[in-house]
This record gives structure tokens, C-alpha cells and sequence, in this order.
């Protein structure tokens, strides 16, 4: 059965949903994928084909250049169920806007609002089921595009795939986490692609990590390409610290934009605090947790929204944060966001995006 809608994205539903196999109790992050998804090709310089199809495997050519350049690109969003059932999804025009900057660094071909919302909307719309509706449940959103061309060369490739798969994940309540201050390897240079969620970022972290991980700690605190003297970011989240009255989190294109970290910030701007988006470096947060005048310090990202650190490892020394039951800012934005996603309290500022 096909059928064509209003924006021209064919819907091909499922005949054998898999919905009732699912323990909605017990989800682990990204095992279980629903029952459709969205995938468009991109041919001869424009969009064709833009389908709802069920969920299944892809073919690709071994030559296909994804996997030999790596032009590859990735978003995480979150769509969120409302007591009286209806499904909202958070500030996906900001993934939109982050996607067509990561494809034009990437020389990839932007997707078009049409496409990557209209169909994000339609997407859930017919697996609304899907979104798990207790406490601090979610969907995760996964848009992403590869190219496709099917010849070797390093050349822009002439074909593309955009594909959005989403899983029903389960309350996530992140434990507090160590990171170790990375001073050798390096994520980002200025110049290069730090900004972009690009899917090579993630591979040439795996190994520095699991270094950090053979240590004790939980993730890496990544610092400057140059001096190894500025806080970038940690893992595949933000960094937002409480230092005396400010709200501090790093910039610059060597850092990738959060959507989470610019609605913490927007947030603490409202709230009237005092905020800065500036270099930060080591030393300075360092004398700051001796001093006693960092009094947060926490990863932000779609995942966990706000993930606490305790124990922060530099130079083969530790530094201890203070307990997170006192945070009154992370736990306030934490609370705030809790709210307003799950449609509990007004939406002052229209991040909820309603399907
Ligand atoms: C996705 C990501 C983040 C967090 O971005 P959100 O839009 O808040 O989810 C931060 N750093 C890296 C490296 C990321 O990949």
C-alpha cells in the first residue's frame, strides 16, 4: 500500500508492527528501533525520492565514499509524550539549522525544512506509539545523511542518503561522572571540523577514552588543539560551570553547539544570572575548585540533558566537586526542562515543537 500526501513524502506502513514486543519497562538506549523510518536520496543536484518505509536494513555499494571519506553526518533529538498523549518534539528547527551546517563543512547538500521537519513530524506522527509516555521517558531522534556515490576517489560524492531511525529510551538518570583533563590527544583544531556532528569525531575519540577509562574515569575533558590550556568540551556533551555568579561555558568552532547548552544558557540569562561564553582554562577552573568558587560543574547534551560532575582528574591529581544536592542552578534548569518538555508547565519560549 502507498500512499502520497500533502508534501510529497510517500508513507509505506508496516504489516507486522513490532510495537507489542516491546518491555516499555525495561529499555535500553538504542537496541530497539520502531517501526518505520524516514529515508531520502539526494541524486543529479536534488532531493527525489522522500519515503516513511518500515524500519529495515539498507543496501549499499562497498565503493560507496561514506565509508572509505567519511562524509557522514549525524543529529540526537528527543521527542517527549504529554500526560493527555500528545507528542512534542524539543527545538528540532536547531538540529535543522546545526545539520545544514555540518553538511556545507562536510560539502554535502543541505536537507531542506520540508524534509527534515515536515518529515520528523510525519515520522512520529505514525509511530506516535512509540513514544513511551512514564516519567523521564523520551524518543530519541536520529536524523542522519551518507554519501552514497558508489566509486572510489576523493571527490564530493554526487549522491546522498538522509535517513531518520528513532528507539523509545528509557528514564535516564545519569550518575555523577570523573573526567580526566585530555593534555596529548586532541579532538578539534581551529579549522577544522569540531563544530560539525560529523561521524569521525566520535571514532577518533573511542581511543583516547578508553585510555581515560583505563584510569578510572568516566569520560575526557577535552582541552585546546594548540597549549593543551582550554577547556573545550567533555565526551559528546557541553561543559557549564558555576564559577562565583557566572554561568561559564566555552565557545568557539572547535566546540560543538548544543542545542541543550544554548537552552541552559538562554535559560540563566532569564533567571538573571550572570553568563559568559569565553575561554575557560584549566588552571582557572582549577584554582577555582580549590578556592572553593566553582560550585557546578556539569556535562550538557540531548541525552541526559545535564550529566553532574564530581571528581575532576588533572595532571595526575584530583580535584573533588562539591555535592550535587546543593547545584541550585543545574537542578533548577533540570527541573524546568523536566516541565516544560513533558508539557507539565507553560513554554514561554515555543521549544516544544507539537506533531
Ligand atoms: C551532540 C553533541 C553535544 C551536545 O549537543 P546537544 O545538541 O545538546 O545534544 C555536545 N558535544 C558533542 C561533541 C556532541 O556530539
Amino acid at each position: 500500500m502507498s500512499e502520497t500526501n500533502t508534501h510529497s513524502i510517500r508513507v509505506e506502513p508496516t504489516h507486522t508492527s513490532r510495537l507489542s514486543q516491546v518491555d516499555f519497562n525495561n529499555l535500553k538506549f538504542g537496541q530497539i528501533m520502531s517501526d518505520h523510518m524516514l529515508v531520502a536520496t539526494y541524486d543529479d543536484g536534488a532531493w527525489q525520492d522522500v519515503a516513511i518505509v518500515p524500519y529495515g536494513d539498507l543496501k549499499v555499494s562497498p565503493s560507496m565514499s561514506a565509508l572509505h571519506y567519511g562524509q557522514a553526518i549525524f543529529e540526537g533529538i528527543k521527542g517527549y509524550k504529554f500526560a493527555d498523549g500528545t507528542v512534542s518534539i524539543f527545538r528540532p528547527d536547531k538540529n535543522w539549522e546545526r545539520f545544514n551546517k555540518s553538511a556545507a563543512r562536510l560539502q554535502m547538500p543541505e536537507v531542506p525544512k520540508e524534509i527534515f521537519l515536515d518529515g520528523l513530524k510525519q515520522l512520529l506522527d505514525i509511530d506516535r506509539d512509540w513514544v513511551p509516555s512514564n516519567n523521564g521517558t523520551s524518543l530519541y531522534i536520529r536524523p542522519f545523511m551518507f554519501a552514497t556515490e558508489a566509486a572510489l576517489g576523493v571527490h564530493p560524492s554526487k549522491s546522498y542518503t538522509f535517513a531518520v531511525i528513532t528507539c523509545p529510551v528509557g528514564a535516564y538518570y545519569s550518575k555523577p561522572i570523573s573526567l580526566k583533563v585530555e593534555t596529548h590527544y586532541t579532538r578539534a583544531a581551529e579549522g577544522g571540523v569540531g563544530f560539525s556532528k560529523n561521524a569521525g569525531n566520535y571514532a577518533l575519540s573511542l581511543y583516547p577514552t578508553q585510555l581515560a577509562n583505563n584510569e578510572g574515569y568516566d569520560q575526557i575533558m577535552w582541552t585546546d588543539a594548540k597549549e593543551h590550556k582550554y577547556i573545550e568540551e567533555a565526551g559528546t556533551a557541553n561543559l557549564i560551570f558555576r564559577i562565583g555568579d557566572s554561568i561559564i561555558t566555552p565557545h568557539g568552532d572547535t566546540i560543538l553547539h548544543g542545542v541543550t547548552r544554548r537552552t541552559i544558557m538562554e535559560l540563566a540569562e532569564k533567571w538573571g544570572y550572570k553568563v559568559e561564553q569565553r575561554k575557560v582554562s584549566v588552571q582557572e577552573l582549577i584554582d577555582g575548585i580549590e578556592a572553593g568558587v566553582v560550585s557546578e560543574a556539569f556535562a550538557a547534551g540531548t541525552a541526559a540533558t545535564i550529566t553532574h560532575i564530581d571528581r575532576i582528574g588533572f595532571n595526575g591529581k584530583d580535584y573533588t566537586l562539591p555535592p550535587v544536592e546543593g547545584r541550585e542552578f543545574s537542578n533548577k534548569v533540570l527541573d524546568y526542562l523536566n516541565d516544560l518538555r513533558y508539557g507539565k508547565s507553560e513554554d514561554p519560549f515555543g521549544w516544544n515543537f507539537i506533531v
